[in-house]
């Protein structure tokens, strides 16, 4: 989206003026950039009206500065210092342990660039000499890195993506030029992390219709050009294929397209087992099409139930759609409440008020916040007093705006597993989420023990993010997971999945291996704006690839039963 390519420009100004030591002004930038990432609709549209202004963070001279990027394209003061260091800012920011002043320190000592010339000054360690880095930082950046490009220099998560694909699909659908659009491929499947995007489309006008592709402010330019297929490179880094299809076939290629590879040979193994032949344009027998124009004749020509595109992995679904035993899985529309959410009382960018109303607006019943407790500094904590402080303005701003908020807490496991905040304060709360985030370096044993520790105090209903992962930044926290699964299920403590694309926490495939023990999962957005409160989709999609039902997940349950499932 627009935003994001804009603040992604002022969070490379905070790093620039960061490096000139310019503190101050690198700090303005900086929440500029948060506050834009995090706006609920295109900034060029509040331009318009004339309210730059009031967006947070936004004084005269800032506003100058987005005027010019709307109407240019450019800003003045970013291309001046980006002469400087022309640094690739936003990818070497992802790699974990490098902040501003390192890449700083990497570009004018060794010339550093990119990642690729990272790489090489690690491999002949060229970094551990330098002052500030050492051999150990120079080890982890080497790790950091390994990482990063492991996740593929073009594997994205699926939320970094899906705004902009879902932008994409309905410019195809305005155009008009177009009977069906439809997004396939493993966005379909939501799967955590995607490489490309695939959308299918019947075209009324075959000549025109591949050409508006290229109208759209998404893409960057044209890979190649067919007849019937387009290839294009988005600008989010990733390409996009637009395929035409003809109607009579148009379920056998959304088939196809949407994968995965596994379970498309498996089923056509199926169809040759019982003497058909089943392709990108339909199911055959002898040479004649006896499916094609939807997914369900295909599934039922087969002999199965339809599968859900989130369970298509060939991890079971398709003897289970031959048995007719296929679970039925969480909807998204079932999901009421959202159970984790920040605000600007710890480390959030909007209100308690705006994350309520967009909430509503959202389709959501109730919500709850779950700001972070007080040794967590970095994320600005609050103590007992400052929650309770907060609660009174949750159910205060809960009446005046008549929509349900509760109150919670995401609460720091200490390093002896003991919690972050006093039993008095915690019994005044609706909803405890446990955490960990500090001191994961331990082993095994002994972050499973002070996971499980928190699970037996009887003072929490969740773990928040279980494993830790970041994707393409941080390995899951070494943890014994059928442990923390087991406990979670004897205590009656919640597993989180949470939202966040960067996190995609518990995975799905853990998710599977609990969902027979008994466990309850809540599904949380962990949005720290009102923008990222969409996040849930992706919750729930991971629930649903990880085969949950609807009586697995406790924010399915009305407002009242919900507050009767959290009984501590
Ligand atoms: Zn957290
Ligand atoms: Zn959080």
């Amino acid at each position: 989206m627009f935003n994001d390519e804009l603040a992604e420009v002022f969070s490379e100004l905070a790093d620039m003026e960061e490096i000139e030591g310019q503190k101050w002004e690198s700090i303005a930038y900086r929440r500029v950039a948060m506050s834009i990432a995090g706006l609920g609709e295109d900034i060029r549209d509040i331009s318009r009206r004339n309210e730059l202004r009031k967006i947070d963070g936004v004084g005269a001279a800032i506003e100058k500065k987005i005027r010019q990027y709307i109407e240019e394209g450019r800003i003045t003061a970013y291309d001046n210092l980006k002469k400087k260091y022309p640094v690739d800012f936003k990818q070497l920011r992802k790699i974990q342990g490098l902040g501003a002043k390192k890449i700083a320190s990497l570009y004018v000592n060794l010339g550093i660039t990119n990642v690729s010339d990272l790489r090489v000054a690690i491999e002949s360690h060229k970094i551990s000499k330098l002052p500030g880095f050492g051999e150990k930082t120079e080890m982890n950046l080497s790790k950091s890195l390994e990482m990063s490009l492991s996740a593929g220099p073009t594997r994205i998560p699926l939320g970094e993506a899906y705004p902009d694909i879902m932008e994409l699909k309905d410019f195809l659908v305005d155009s008009g030029l177009f009977d069906r659009v439809t997004v396939a491929g493993s966005t379909r499947r939501m799967k955590e992390t995607i490489g490309d995007v695939d959308i299918l489309a019947i075209a009324k006008d075959k000549s025109k219709a591949a050409e508006v592709l290229v109208e759209s402010d998404r893409v960057s330019g044209t890979v190649v050009r067919g007849e019937s297929k387009i290839t294009v490179n988005l600008k989010i880094g990733i390409t996009c294929d637009l395929r035409l299809i003809e109607e009579g076939s148009f379920g056998a290629a959304l088939q196809y397209f949407t994968g995965s590879k596994e379970h498309n040979i498996h089923l056509r193994n199926i169809a040759i087992a019982s003497g058909m032949k089943l392709n990108e344009y339909g199911l055959f027998s002898e040479e004649r099409q006896v499916a094609g124009r939807t997914e369900e004749e295909i599934y039922s020509g087969l002999g199965m139930e339809y599968i859900e595109p989130e369970l298509r992995e060939n991890t079971g679904e398709i003897e289970a759609a031959l048995n007719h035993a296929l679970p039925d899985i969480v909807g998204y529309e079932q999901i009421r409440g959202d159970t984790h959410t920040h605000t600007v009382d710890s480390d959030g960018s909007n209100t308690v008020e705006e994350m309520m109303l967009r909430a509503r607006q959202n389709g959501l019943e109730y919500i709850v916040f779950t700001n972070h407790s007080k040794s967590l500094r970095v994320a600005n904590g609050l103590d007992g007093a400052g929650f309770r402080e907060l609660n009174r303005r949750i159910d205060d701003a809960s009446s005046r705006l008549d929509f349900p908020a509760l109150k919670g807490v995401e609460l720091e496991i200490l390093k002896d597993g003991s919690l972050d905040l006093g039993e008095a304060v915690l019994s005044e709360m609706d909803f405890v989420l446990a955490s960990l985030h500090q001191f994961v370096t331990g082993d095994s044993d002994e972050n499973t023990g002070r996971v499980v520790k928190a699970i037996q105090s009887g003072l929490i209903n969740g773990i928040a993010h279980p494993t830790g992962r970041l994707i393409g930044k941080r390995e899951p926290y070494k943890l014994d997971m059928d442990r923390i699964i087991a406990e979670c299920s004897a205590a009656g403590v919640c597993l989180e999945i949470n939202g966040d694309p960067f996190r995609s926490d518990l995975p799905a495939d853990i998710v599977r291996r609990a969902i027979n023990t008994g466990v309850k999962f809540t599904l949380g957005s962990d949005a720290h704006n009102v923008a990222d409160l969409s996040n849930l989709r992706f919750a729930t999609a991971i629930a649903r690839r990880g085969w949950l039902g609807e009586e697995q997940v406790i924010n399915t349950l009305t407002l009242e039963n919900f507050r009767k499932a959290l009984s501590r």
